[in-house]
């Protein structure tokens, strides 16, 4: 295989058998894949690494009703990939995990790193391998941006985990703050800490959800930034800035812990959470 230049990629050479090899050129004339991505995915197989799988904790519309209540540890989510978002228990601020570590992004703007035992009420993770990789020279605005991922992402059916690096020339951002249980998230954002950096080095994570996914998570592109000095973070709300490095995993695996007890088991997750998750947690209204 070919050395890759992709952070957290690591080129290998094995000896294979002709009949093995002729195989995999079949198989990747036939998919259009390339031969890392093939021994990727039968390495994963063999191995039992959940790529292409995301690991979701509770559903976007439990959090919409109110349901805040964390059920599942940060120690627990770093078992199942080692990139992601959430919050914590109570709405308290926002969750990110960038190369296995996980970071408490607080009202107060500042970040610490999360320890093992703090508990999220919805969180998204994956074992993150990108698939595809592209600069985008310049991004002018969140649509932009939208626009710009919308190419590299396989199609509007499949989920997708992104990942962007780079200076940002300016960046919007909230923080979510503390909320009674069963305040909707509506309400609980509506006074939430927005933030502005200019000319920040950082990383944005996060996962594009189809439409069809609305229950279970924010549909569209949802982000959070990560600076690179780790102390600034939060949900992205606007964002401009030029040779931003992308990654994209696709996602064709959908793993889902429900919470067990609780405001989750008496709430009413049968309606339609669109424009609550929209007013709530949609990002371009504040682009820069
Ligand atoms: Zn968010």
């Amino acid at each position: 295989m070919a050395k890759s230049s992709i952070p957290g990629c690591s080129p290998l050479t094995v000896k294979i058998s002709s009949m093995l090899e002729a195989a995999l050129q079949e198989r990747c004339r036939v998919t259009g894949s390339t031969p890392d991505h093939v021994v990727q995915e039968a390495l994963s197989r063999l191995l039992e690494v959940e790529h292409h799988t995301l690991f979701q904790v509770s559903t976007a519309t439990a959090l919409v009703q109110g349901v805040y209540q964390g059920c599942v540890t940060v120690g627990m989510i770093k078992r199942h990939g080692d990139f992601g978002l959430g919050t914590y228990d109570a709405l308290d601020g926002e969750g990110l995990m960038l190369d296995g570590h996980v970071w408490h992004a607080k009202a107060d703007g500042s970040v610490v790193e999360a320890s093992d035992s703090e508990t999220a009420p919805f969180w998204v993770s994956a074992e993150f391998k990108a698939d595809r990789t592209a600069v985008l020279s310049s991004v002018t605005d969140w649509n932009d941006l939208c626009a710009q991922l919308d190419g590299l992402r396989r199609s509007p059916n499949l989920f997708a985990a992104i990942r962007l690096d780079g200076r940002f020339d300016r960046i919007t951002y909230r923080v979510a703050c503390k909320a009674a249980a069963g305040t909707s998230l509506v309400e609980a954002t509506s006074h939430q800490a927005e933030f502005g950096l200019d000319e920040i080095d950082g990383t944005l994570l996060g996962f594009w959800s189809p439409a069809y996914a609305r229950n279970f998570n924010v549909p569209g592109y949802h982000l959070h930034l990560l600076s690179k000095d780790r102390r600034r973070g939060g949900h992205v709300l606007g964002i401009r800035g030029r040779n931003l490095s992308v990654q994209v995993m696709d996602a064709n695996n959908l793993a889902v812990a429900l919470p067990q007890s609780g405001a989750f088991l008496k709430a009413d997750l049968s309606q339609d959470p669109t424009a609550a998750l929209s007013k709530a947690e949609g990002a371009g209204a504040k682009s820069t």
